[in-house]
Parts: C-alpha cells; structure tokens; sequence
C-alpha cells in the first residue's frame, strides 16, 4: 500500500507543466490539496493586508503626478477587490474548515479558484507600471519597479502552496513590468525588463521546487500513517487474538509502556511496568540465558522460564523472545514478545512423566531405569561399594489375577512397590518394568550387605497379602547382577540379571540367585542347541531307539517304547534330556513330536501285529492342533490299528489347563488309542488326577525301581502303587529295571510290565532282532498313498476308524 504513495516526477516539460509539477497519488490529491488551501488561507489575511498598504504607499507615492486620476480608479478597484476577497475568505474559512473536519473532498476546482483571484489581482498589479511609469521621472520609476519587485516576490512567495495561483500571479506582474518599462524610450529599461524576466523564471522555479518537497513530504507523511495504522491493526489483532502480548525495556532493563499496547496493563497487567525484566523469573538455567543475551545485547527467542509471580501454589512458565532495539545506531532497550505458556508446559511435563514413570505404582519406568543404568555404568559406586542390577518378578501373578480380578492384580502391584520401598534406601532406583516384573539398582557397602538387602527383600514380598479381605501368597523370584562400570553394554546387564531371575525360578519360588557367567554359558549353550535344531529337523539328524517292554508273566514282548535321540554331525549322539527341554522353549517341540509320531509309526510296519507302540507326548504337544490329525494320518498312512499306539504324558501335562487336557485326552482315547501315565512317584503326584482320568496304564518311575532293594519306602510305594493300579483297573509298567531280584519283586507284586536295561537298552529297531521278530523292509507292504505331507487324513482313509470324525 505504501508503494502507490511512492511521489512521480512529471519529466516532460510542457506548458501543463508549469504548473502541475508534481503528479499526486488519486487518494491524496483532496488531502494535498486542502493542505494547499489551508497554507494558503492562513496567509489570506496578511496578503490583503499587504495589497492594500502597498496600494496605500503607491497612492501616496505618486498622486500629484501626471497619473493621479488613472491612480485612483486603479487604487479604489485595488482596495474593493482586496475587500471583497477578504470578506469572502472570512466567511468561507469557517465553512471550509468544517469541511475538512468531516473530510469533504477538495476539487480541483477550489485550486483553480484561487488561482483565478491571484490572477486577477496579479493583472491589477500589471496595470501599475503601465499607468504610471509614462508619467514620472526616473525615481518614480525607480519607486514604482521595487514595489513592483516587492510584491512579486512577496505576493509569489506567500501563494507558493498553491503554484497554480503563484504562476497566475507571477505572469501577469511580469508582463506589466515588461509592457511598462517598454513605455519609456531609454536603453537602461531594456535591460531592467530582461532583469525582470529572469527574476520571475527563478522565482518560477523555487516555488516549483517548494511545491515538489510539500507534495513528497505529504506523500511520505501519508506513509508512514498508513503504516502506523497497519501495525496498530495488527497488534490490536494480535492481543485480541492470543494469549501473547508484548515487552518493552529501556537501555536499563526495566520494563517500560509500549503506547500501542493498552491491554498490557488493562487486561494482563502481569508484567508491570517499571521493574527490571529479568525481575520477573525465577533463577535457574533459562533466567541465566536470558541474563547473558540481555547484557550481550543479543536476540534471543522462545526461552521458557518459570514466572516469580504471586499466584498461589499456582506454578507459571512464560516464553519469551526479544531482540535489541537501535535507535540511530544506540543501544536504546529491548523490545518482544511473551507467551503464557503454563497450560502447554504443564502437559509437556505431564507427558514427559508418563513417558518415565509407571502410572500404576508411582516409580520410575524401564526408561528411567536405563537412563541411571548408563549413567551407572559410567561412574564407579563411591568408596569401592557393591552395586548391583536385581531384577524380580512374582512367582503368582497370574493366580491372583485370575482369581480376584484384574483390580485385585493392580493393588497386589502397588502393594509390592511399597514394601520393596520400605525395604530400601531413599537413594536406591526401584522401577516397575511391567506386568509384574520389578527392576532395583542398589548399592550397599560390601557385597555381604547386598546379599543381606537381597534376603530382607525376598523375605518382605514373600509375606502374605491381605487385598480388599483376600489372602494372597505371591512371592518374588529374585535375580541379582553385578553392576561393573568398565565398558559394559547395559543390554548385556539387564540379560545377565534376566538369566539370574529365570535361574532363580527354576530353582523354585521365592529364591534369589546372583548372575554366575555359567549361567551366561549354559543361556548360549541353549540358544546353540535350539538353532541346531532347527537344523537337525531339516537335515535329518533325528534319530529312534526303541526299548522293549515284556510282560512280567510271559516274559514276551508286549510293547516297545519310542525315545529319541540326535545324531549331530559334530558333537555325536545327542539324548533327550539334553535338547527335549530346549526343543519346548523354542516351541520346536511340534514339529519334533509330530517327526517322532511319524517315523514311530513307520518303523511299527516292521514289528509284529501284538506289539505296541509307545510314544512319549510333551504337555505341549498335547495343547497343538496339529496332534490328532498327525496321529491320524500316520496310523492310516502305515495302516497300524489305533490300539496299538500308547501315549506316554507326565502328570505335569495335568497340573495347567485341566479341563482342556482332559477332554484332549478323551479324545485321542476315543479313538482307541491308549494312555499311560509316565514317571508316576514323581512330582506332585495327586492321587486325584487317577480318578480324574481313567488312565490305561500308570508306569512306575525308575527312581523308586532303581532302590527297590535299598529302601523299604520305595518297596513301599511301589507295592501301594501296583495296589492302587489294580484297584483302578489299570495296568502297571515298571521302567528301569536293571537287575534280576527288581524283576522277582515287581512280578511278585503283580506288575504287569518290565522294561529296562535288564531287558534291553534302548536300540535302533533293527539291533532288536533278537527280541522281536522284524519284517524285513523288502517284504513290506507298499505304504498307503495317503499324503504324509497333508496334516488331513484323506477322507476315504478316515473310514477305518469308527467314530474318529465325531471324536476330533
Ligand atoms: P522316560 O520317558 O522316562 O524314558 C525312560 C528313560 O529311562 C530313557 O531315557 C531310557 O533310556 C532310560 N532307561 C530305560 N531303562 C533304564 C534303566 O534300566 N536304567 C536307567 N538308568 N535308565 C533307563 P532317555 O532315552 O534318555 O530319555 C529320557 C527322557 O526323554 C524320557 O524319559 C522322556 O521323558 C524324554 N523323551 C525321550 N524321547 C522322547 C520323545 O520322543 N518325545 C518326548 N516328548 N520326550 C522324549
Ligand atoms: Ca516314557
Ligand atoms: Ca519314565
């Protein structure tokens, strides 16, 4: 907007030009050219005034010469033509005035007015040294050219505002002064009127110039209004708008008014006036930013600060920017902006504590505990004491959460962070990781000390929990870590103490054990052993053995157990316990026991019809989808009868999920399969879960076979056993029997079924010949052509098992 106020000199000469000088904005042109008449108006008064004493002293000056009579006609026009203007002028300066006030717009045509009386006043003037020069001697013409000079200068000088009116006043006076010097024949007037001509054309030109400078100072003036305008506009808008406002301080620091800025004190009044600004906030590490860049006189922007305000406990942050202002190069304050931002930061606060903080209980967060965990790892413990990382988690969370309801799993939390705070120290880092996992980074004097807390702790989380009228026992596995600050990768930490805790769970609830580096060995040994198995599943390294199992009367073989074994390429054969345990942990075991149902059922091809054949189910196999139809396809695909198959499950298999694993087991017995109960004597060994499930077999455990003839108890609990089979229907194996005289008891007490190294260790199938008369492979029949690949029996299959669909 200011551009179009940018004045344009008019280069072109021409005759318009004389008088239009300068060209004039449209909007502007009323305002300049009121301020023209104003100017100009103001002066009326002295201009007629002047007129008429002039026209007085010309009167005076030269009555009794020859021009008298032509003199006071000229003089009495003179003075009526002054009069009338100035009456005129009178009473129109008020209406004028008005006008302007209610900013009635100023046409040209007003101008041009003007320049219309000057002109004719001019002309009058022009008629002076033509009636008077002929008539008088060389002074009176003398007399007659300064006055005339006189009021050219002066009458052009006092109009100038207005060129128009000076032009039409100047042309006129000078061409009179010409015409009448020309009256008289003496060579000195030429001269004079040359004189007179280029006086007036300087005169011309000064009032041209005089007029260009009021028009671009108008113009410039008219500018910067608009601007200060425009920047009021926008404050007005921008206070009413936003809960920022602004600042101003002197060269001193202290706050002073900004004029624009009303509702500073009217509606905030939150920064008064006359303080020092730095008065303002509280001290700490922004105020101290905010100090530097004030006495280095540098712009600073966005620092948030808490505000020394008297606002109750009410806590405030404002933000503030500013920058040094210069007035004509010296330092004269600062000038910015302030924004109340309590609201935002106190969400930004809140946030950053939810992101650091367990909502829960109140303690720190696994990233808070990594935070100190880093900076732990840098800075030894003062005075060589022990620090250390102790991971816990609750030995039955799940139980209580399960059982009194997820509120109740909540209050159980809270309650444990509270006692292991009582336990503590204020300065030990206790955090909540989740779930019901709790993480401590302590440090006590000596490692006797640590080991002291440790015991206190497990002690104190072990004591039973009273939760809204319940008792729950929910004790803490304990794993404990030392923390060294030498180059250790806090990722290496935590895992340590994780393999402590699970070394601790193993060992039984409520324990507590420190890391070991064996337990890191052991923890890699492991993980070897599970990629490898992946490997030993694709590449074919599985191996069966198989141990007969004879009856304790006939002394035939009745049965033959499926175990397993791997056949590593490097580390040689491989048994079970060695890898079953890791197989479940990866969750490998699927696919591992469907392998051992399969080549099971193969190898049963080439044994005898009475012969049964056992397999040993993990708990977790018994929980896969894929179990009955493996077993199904394999008895069709190898065309074994159902009965003929004997799962072996532990009694762990019914310690979870009981209800699932009972009708699971029922159905797989529905279909004609048989069920033992494998290891019995061990473990929990509930009484209730043989009535719960009507087992065909229970097989004695090899611990209590193996001090048959050492300890009476074992006596004892084998032939209470071998009674209770009996009382229940079921069959009785004994496994592990290794010498002649276990075999004499057992057969005396009535078991069924004798299996051990007495008989046979376990072998490959054809290293049993001996035993059991095998089929040999050329003579076997051909395979079903059931898909072994399919995990779902062919339909035309399925027919062979009566009530197989409506079991599965
Ligand atoms: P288990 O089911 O109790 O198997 C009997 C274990 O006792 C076998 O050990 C066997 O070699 C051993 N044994 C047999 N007779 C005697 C004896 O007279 N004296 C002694 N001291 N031991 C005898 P193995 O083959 O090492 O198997 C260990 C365990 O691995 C098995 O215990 C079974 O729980 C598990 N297992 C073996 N094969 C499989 C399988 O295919 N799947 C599953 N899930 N587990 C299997
Ligand atoms: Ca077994
Ligand atoms: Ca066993």
């Amino acid at each position: 907007m200011a551009a179009s106020l940018t004045p344009k000199t008019k280069d072109k000469w021409s005759l318009g030009s004389l008088t239009k000088t300068t060209i004039v904005p449209d909007e502007l042109a009323s305002d300049i050219r009121a301020e023209q008449l104003l100017t100009v108006g103001r002066l009326t008064v002295v201009i007629m005034l002047a007129n008429l004493i002039n026209t007085f002293v010309v009167l005076m000056s030269f009555w009794n010469t020859g021009a008298s009579q032509l003199l006071a006609i000229w003089s009495m026009v003179m003075c009526v033509a002054s009069g009338v203007m100035l009456v005129v002028h009178i009473l129109g300066r008020r209406r004028f005035e008005r006008s302007q006030a209610e900013r009635v717009e100023v046409k040209q045509e007003q101008i041009e007015a003007y320049a219309r009386n000057a002109c004719f006043l001019g002309m009058l003037w022009a008629m002076l040294p033509i009636i008077t020069i002929p008539f008088v001697d060389s002074t009176g013409q003398l007399v007659v050219t300064t006055i005339m000079m006189g009021m050219l200068f002066g009458g052009a000088l006092l109009i100038s505002r207005i060129p128009e009116a000076a032009f039409a006043f100047i042309a006129p006076i000078t061409i009179g002064c010409i015409v009448g010097l020309q009256m008289e024949q003496d060579p000195r007037n030429d001269f004079l009127a040359v004189l007179t001509l280029v006086y007036s054309s300087v005169l011309w030109v000064a009032v041209r110039w005089s007029h260009t400078q009021f028009v671009d100072q108008h113009i410039s003036a008219a500018a910067v209004a608009e601007q200060t305008q425009l920047i009021s506009l926008l404050m007005r808008d921008f206070e009413e708008s936003t809960s920022d406002w602004l600042w101003q301080t002197n060269v001193e620091g202290v706050v002073v008014d900004i004029p624009t800025n009303s509702r500073v004190e009217d509606d905030y009044n939150r920064m008064s006036v006359g303080a020092p600004l730095l008065d303002f906030f509280v001290a700490g590490e922004a105020r101290q930013v905010l100090k530097t860049a004030l006495s280095r006189k540098q712009p600073f922007r966005d620092l948030v600060i808490r505000v020394d305000v008297d606002a109750g406990e009410e806590v405030k942050w404002w933000s503030i920017t500013g920058k040094p202002i210069f007035a004509d190069g010296a330092f004269s304050g600062f000038r910015g902006v302030l924004t109340d931002v309590t609201q935002s930061k106190k969400i930004e606060d809140r946030v950053a504590y939810m992101a650091h903080y367990d909502a829960l209980t109140g303690l720190p967060n696994r990233v808070t505990l990594q935070e100190h965990l880093v900076r732990m790892t840098q800075e030894p413990p003062e005075g060589g004491r022990h620090r250390v990382l102790i991971w816990l988690d609750l030995d039955n969370f799940k139980w209580v959460n399960d059982t009194l309801g997820h509120p109740a799993g909540d209050e159980l939390l809270r309650q444990v962070a509270t006692r292991i705070t009582q336990v503590s120290q204020p300065k030990d880092v206790i955090a909540r990781l989740g779930g019901d996992e709790f993480a401590l980074i302590v440090d006590r004097a000596s490692r006797d000390e640590t080991v002291d807390y440790v015991k206190a702790l497990s002690d104190k989380l072990g004591r039973p929990y009273e939760i809204w009228g319940s008792t729950a026992h929910c004790g803490a596995s304990i794993g404990v870590r030392d923390i060294d600050t030498h180059g250790v990768d806090i990722q290496v930490l935590l895992k340590h103490a994780d393999l402590a805790l699970y070394q601790a769970k193993s060992m039984g609830k409520g324990t507590w054990c420190f890391f070991t580096q064996d337990l890191d060995d052991r923890a890699r040994a492991r993980r070897a052993i599970e990629i490898d198995l992946h490997k030993a599943l694709e590449q074919d390294e599985l191996r069966l053995h198989f141990q007969p199992l004879i009856s304790a009367q006939t002394r035939e073989v009745v049965a033959v157990e499926t175990l397993i074994r791997w056949q590593h390429p490097e580390r040689g054969l491989i048994m079970p316990i060695d890898f079953i345990e890791h197989a479940e942990d990866s969750g490998l075991i699927t696919r591992l026991g469907d392998w051992v149902i399969r080549a099971a059922l193969d190898q049963a091809r080439r044994m005898p019809d009475h012969v049964r054949i056992a397999v040993n189910i993990s708990p977790l196999q018994i929980h896969s989808s894929s179990l009955v139809t493996t077993i199904l396809n394999a008895l069709a695909t190898n065309g074994i009868a159902a009965n003929r198959l004997e799962l072996e499950i532990t009694e762990s298999v019914l310690m979870t999920d009981t209800q699932f694993t009972l009708e699971r087991l029922k159905q797989l017995k529905d279909i004609g399969m048989r069920i033992a109960l494998d290891d019995f004597g061990t473990g929990f060994s509930s009484l209730s879960y043989l009535r719960k499930f009507p087992f065909d077999k229970i097989k004695i455990d090899k611990s209590f076979i193996q001090d048959l003839e050492y300890e009476e108890d074992s006596r004892a609990i084998t032939r209470a056993t071998l009674t209770l089979a009996k009382a229940l229907g079921m069959r009785c194996t004994a496994e592990g029997v290794e010498t002649e005289s276990q075999s004499e008891f057992l057969t005396e007490n009535g078991c069924d079924e004798l299996q051990g190294y007495l008989i046979s260790r376990p072998q490959p199938l054809d290293k049993l010949g001996h035993l059991l008369s095998l089929t040999p492979l050329a003579d076997l029949p051909p395979k079903s052509r059931i898909n072994q690949n399919t995990s779902e029996p062919a339909s035309h299959q399925v027919v062979d098992f009566k009530g197989i669909r409506r079991a599965i």
